[in-house]
């Protein structure tokens, strides 16, 4: 039996016509570019993620880079070059232990970004290292709301406080996730979602969305996202072209509405795969925290042997990622900052042993009993 680790031709099937109508009407409106389409499925994201403002943008990646210059962080120093230690730059603390894109958007706009290890319960970002890590010329800090469940908010909030720092939420696998109630993307200055299609809310292609509560910063993220032009041919500051595309925006309206449905089916499959392997010794299932919503972007185990595994796994048709191979703080581009091998010991334990099972909505009952029964199988040799 074939468990592929994403779903998206069946996804698409389920909604199929009411995908084709919207983008229909964005084709025969012929307002293709950031047009009315974007400004409704904007209030639809702000509603749902609680935010008072919502830019749509041209991918997550933007979305960061967006926030970072409206910010101007980074904006006076000497940009960051490939390789360089970026020496006397303005610096950004954000985790090893994500995506390239959270870093690669500080570094792009100038800024240094300063690693620190993770919680290896949650994966994300621990509070304690972010407060050792900060110095006089930190600007800003960068957390990353890993797999789906958001970050110890409260404990950064404070520290960001205490500095005056601006806290910059990488929401890209968080849509929806909730930390007592509230829910990503409210409580930082600003917050940055993904809609590339393998997320929890897909596009059709490239999209993303800066969120904010501060009127200024939203007005500001929107006049750069155009080239930083205020009116027509009046441009007050560089930005760049990092606007949505209106489809985009018809399609993720349709999608939305999907979203908590899917997000049910996702932790449902998580909390059966919880069961089923709760006596696997060699598996350490994922923790979410009492006061979260996890939504389940990844469901992702800690396993021995885990390079073993995955081949068993692949041997039997069952798809399963590693996120991620190889701490951002350890990448070829970055290694001016001078990092060594050991400086993060958390994270580059979980590029050793992590897995992400196939968790999507569309998963069928069999296909997750065949996930199970196979690790079982596997350990049992
Ligand atoms: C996907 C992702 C991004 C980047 O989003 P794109 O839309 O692919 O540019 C940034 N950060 C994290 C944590 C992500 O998972």
């Amino acid at each position: 039996m074939d468990v592929p680790l994403l779903d998206l031709t069946t996804q698409y099937a389920a909604i199929r016509d009411e995908v084709l109508a919207a983008v229909t009407d964005v084709l025969e409106g012929q307002l293709v570019c950031n047009g009315p389409a974007v400004r409704t499925f904007e209030a639809q994201v702000a509603q749902y993620c609680n935010a008072a403002h919502a830019l749509g943008v041209s991918s997550g990646t933007d979305a960061l880079l967006v926030t970072l210059m409206a910010l101007g962080i980074g904006a006076d120093k000497p940009a960051c070059r490939t390789g360089g230690a970026c020496d006397g730059a303005e610096e950004v603390i954000t985790p090893a232990f994500t995506f390239f894109g959270t870093a690669g958007s500080i570094w792009r706009a100038g800024a240094k970004p300063v690693f620190v290890d993770i919680d290896p319960e949650t994966f994300n970002l621990d509070p304690r290292a972010v407060a050792a890590a900060i110095t006089d010329r930190t600007r800003a800090i960068l957390p990353v709301h890993l797999y789906g469940q958001m970050c110890e908010m409260d404990a950064l909030g404070e520290t960001a406080q205490r500095h005056e720092l601006p806290v910059i939420e990488d929401a890209a696998q968080a849509v929806g996730a909730e930390h007592a109630g509230r829910r990503a993307g409210s409580l930082g200055t600003a917050a940055c979602l993904s809609f590339y299609p393998t997320k929890n809310l897909g596009a059709m292609g490239d999209a993303g969305m800066v969120l904010t509560q501060d009127a200024d910063l939203a007005e500001r993220c929107a006049v750069l996202r155009n080239h930083g032009q205020s009116r027509q041919y009046i441009h007050d500051w560089v930005g760049g072209n990092f606007r949505m595309d209106s489809i985009q925006a018809a399609a993720l309206s349709v999608k939305l509405r999907q979203l908590d449905a899917w997000t049910d089916a996702r932790r449902a499959n998580a909390a059966a795969y919880n069961e089923r392997l709760a006596g696997v010794d060699e598996v350490t299932v994922p923790v979410e925290r009492a006061d979260r919503r996890h939504i389940y972007h990844q469901y992702v185990i800690r396993a021995a042997r885990r390079d073993e595994l995955r081949a068993f796994l692949t041997d039997r048709g069952i798809a399963s990622g590693v996120y991620y191979p190889l701490g951002l703080h350890l990448q070829a581009c970055f290694a001016g900052l001078g990092y060594r091998e050991g400086d993060l010991p958390e994270t580059e334990r979980a590029c050793r042993e992590v897995l992400a099972l196939p968790v999507h909505p569309e998963l069928r009952p069999e296909q997750l009993d065949h996930v199970a029964e196979s690790i079982k199988a596997f350990y049992a040799r």
